[in-house]
Order: C-alpha cells, then structure tokens, then sequence
C-alpha cells in the first residue's frame, strides 16, 4: 500500500503556485508573499527616544550623582516635531517618547528620574530640571537603523504573512504587496445520514460535522473555501455536486465520506467513470481510505468519511495541497519531539494519534486523550498535537521520543 510520503508526493506533484496579485496592505493577514520584501530605510529612520523626560549631553549627568545638578530646559520636543536647537553644555529639552533627539543629546533621563513630577497632559516644560545619578551614553535613545537597515531582506517570498508582519510593512511604508492569489477550494460532504447542522435530529441522522470543520481548516490555511453542500448516497447526486464544483473555477475538490468498500460509496466510483483515480488507499491510522484522482480534469481529494480522518487527512495531504498552491514555503505546523507518558500500540501503518503535551521536570510528556476510534472528535479536541508513530512500529514504549505535530 501507499506510504503516506509517497501519496503526499503523489499529490503535490499536481499542482503549483497560484498567479499573484497586488493588493492593499489591510488584506494580507494570512496571505503568502509572492516577492522577498527589502527595507527601503533604516528602522527607526531617525534617533529618537525611548522614554518622556529630558534630552541632555551624558557628560553633563557625571557629576549629578555626587552633587546633584540642574540643566536648564532650552527646547520642548513633542513626537512628530522636528528639533530645532543643538544642545549647548549645561542645556536639556524636555522630549516625548519617540520624538526625534535634538543636535548635541546623546542621551535621555526618564521624567520620573528627575524634580519635574507634573505628569498632567498640557503641562509646560520647566525652566529648569535637576537630578541626581548619572546617565550614560545612549541611554533610552533609539538610534536609526538600531533595528533593521535600508537594503536588509525583512520578509522573505514564500512566508505567510502575520499580524506582526503587517505591521511591519506599514512601517516601511508599503501599501500594497505582492502576494499569491488565494488558491479556491470546493468542499462537499457525502451519505445520506448527514443533516444540516440546524436541522432537527431524526431517526439514524447525524449532522454535517466535516464540512465545518474543513471549511474552518482550508480558511485558516489561506485558501478561499466553496461550500457545495452534502450528496446524497447515490452516482447521480454525487456527480452533480462534483460537476457544479468543477463549474466553481477551482483548484482543487475536496470531498469527505463514501470513499471505502461500503455499498454505498460512490465518490470513488465516480472519479473513475469522469476522470482518473490516482489512488485511494494509503498506509496511515486513522484514514486508510483516501482518495485522490481528477474529476473532468480537477484534482479531487476524497477524504475519509470519519471526522476524525478527514482532520488527519486534511492535515497531512490538504494543508500541503494548499501550501504548494498559495505558494507558502514556510509550514504552519510545527513539528517537535516529546516524550511518551505511556506505551502506545500501534498496528504497524503510519499513525496519527491525538495526545496531550504536558511539561514535566522540564520535558515534554505525550499522553493520549482517549480512545482513537476515528469516529471519537472530542478526543481530537482535547488534544494538542498528533503524535507520528512510524510504519512498522508496533509499540512504543514508555519515555521513547515520538514526532509530534502541534495543533
Ligand atoms: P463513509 O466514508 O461514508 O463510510 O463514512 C464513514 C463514517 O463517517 C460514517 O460513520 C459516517 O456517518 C461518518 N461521516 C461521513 N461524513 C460525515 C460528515 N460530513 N460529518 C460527520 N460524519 C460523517
Ligand atoms: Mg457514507
């Protein structure tokens, strides 16, 4: 059978990076940067000060700590003002945080660090300031390009763009970026048992539990998601939900359910009869039955109608999928190695178990959240991570190291 790397491989070999746009900065949270993004100026562009208080010459603080001394206050420096004076020896301006440091000040003194206590706004510099300790050279003064240079690589093409990032580029000034094209996904459920979530529970019924929870997974992974709705068990509502996808200009179709042995799973069937199924077992715990093919030319993923399947097989074959498509380089999951808190038994497929991470004596410990039936979401929801027990183990014991993929 199919190892999960060759599938995965399998897969992404259909597809590639969506064209790019230029969009405005307000939308790019989450979107992945199609070009490196290069400092146009230092950061910060100009030395400004860290603190409000007193702009002085450091020299003029050294004898402050065996007799006091006081300065007189020549300038007030509000932020966004332009400084206008050189500060002469014996001279000190008053200076807000992040105002620019005026000629000759190579230093600043916190305001609660001297005699001038008036904390109100609207409150005028003082004539005069005295402390009484010394400052040093560079102290609370941000000086240009102390956090990053002109010409530096800042953001590197590939990378998904967070909150931070964002802020980043409005920094630097950039109001528009050059990202790729959010890739458009078609999701569709299958099996006659499922309801809308606000529909009623009767007789034999379950809800729809997939198509939210993979909606809400293709959303965080950047990707546009088109909801189609739940087929019937039946070749025809199965092919007429595939061919409205196909209509939807997507890059890919991502199916859940009705791809195992039962009677009455047609989505495997239909691929074959309307295109071409690549494979539809791989070697992996939960997930077994996973289909991936092409319906009328669209790369199909058909995961595995179990919810907790279809989350592992969004994990570990969709995100890909859609990283390759939106173009993003760096992963969204970390990968990191802790300890089993107990022996796991495993049936000898590539598994994927749902545990909790605690830190003990400064050592990550995996426990398992329950029992692993894939039907079992709670035990998922508990979980932080999914623990990677490799093909051919059969057990694990005790305090072995384990892969896990954080949640
Ligand atoms: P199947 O792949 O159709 O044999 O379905 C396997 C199991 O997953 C069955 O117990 C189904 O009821 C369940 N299932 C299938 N689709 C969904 C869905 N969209 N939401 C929740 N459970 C589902
Ligand atoms: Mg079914």
């Amino acid at each position: 059978m199919l190892s999960v790397a060759e599938a995965r491989e399998r897969i992404l070999s259909h597809f590639q990076n969506t064209a790019e746009e230029n969009i405005p900065l307000i939308e790019c949270a989450n979107r992945i940067l199609a070009m490196d993004i290069i400092a146009v100026h230092d950061l910060p562009l100009f030395d400004n000060s860290s603190m409000d208080g007193f702009a002085i010459r450091a020299v003029d603080s050294i004898i402050a700590a065996a007799s006091g001394v006081t300065l007189s206050v020549v300038a007030d420096i509000p932020a966004g003002s332009v400084p206008t004076v050189t500060l002469a020896q014996g001279q000190a301006a008053r200076i807000m945080t992040g105002a620019q440091m005026p000629n000759g000040a190579d230093a600043v003194i916190p305001v609660e660090d001297t005699d001038f206590h008036s904390r109100d706004a609207g409150t005028a510099a003082p004539q005069t300031v005295s402390f009484t300790r010394t400052v040093k050279t560079g102290e609370n003064v941000r000086p240009r390009g102390m956090d990053l240079r002109a010409d530096d690589v800042v953001l590197q093409k590939g990378r998904r763009l967070k909150s931070q990032d964002l802020g980043l580029l409005a920094m630097l000034g950039i109001a528009r970026v050059q990202v790729h094209k959010k890739p458009r996904i078609a999701l569709l459920s299958s099996g006659d048992e499922l309801l809308e979530v606000d529909a009623p529970l009767t007789a034999g019924k379950i809800h729809d539990s997939n198509s939210y929870a993979l909606a809400a997974s293709i959303n965080n992974a950047g990707a546009e998601v088109i909801r189609m709705g739940v087929a019937k068990d039946s070749r025809e509502s199965v092919e007429g939900l595939l061919q409205k996808a196909v209509q939807e200009n997507v890059e890919l179709i991502v199916a859940s359910a009705g791809v195992s042995m039962g009677a009455f799973d047609f989505v495997k069937e239909v691929i074959e009869s309307n295109g071409k199924l690549d494979f539809w077992k791989v070697n992996m715990r939960p997930g077994k039955p996973l289909a991936f093919g092409e319906y009328r030319g669209k790369p199909l993923i058909g995961l595995p109608g179990n919810p907790v399947s279809a989350f592992v097989g969004f994990e570990v074959f969709v995100r890909p999928a859609l990283e390759r498509l939106s173009g993003q380089l760096d992963g969204n999951r970390l990968r990191i190695k802790v300890r089993c808190g107990e022996e796991i038994e495993s049936d000898g497929r590539e598994s994927y178990l749902r545990a909790k991470i605690s830190l003990e004596d400064g050592i990550q410990i995996a426990t398992l959240t329950g029992h692993q039936g894939s039907g079992n979401l709670l035990s998922l929801v508990q979980a932080d991570a999914l623990l990677i027990i490799p093909a051919g183990v059969k057990c694990v014991p005790v305090g072995q190291e384990v892969e896990a993929l954080l949640l």
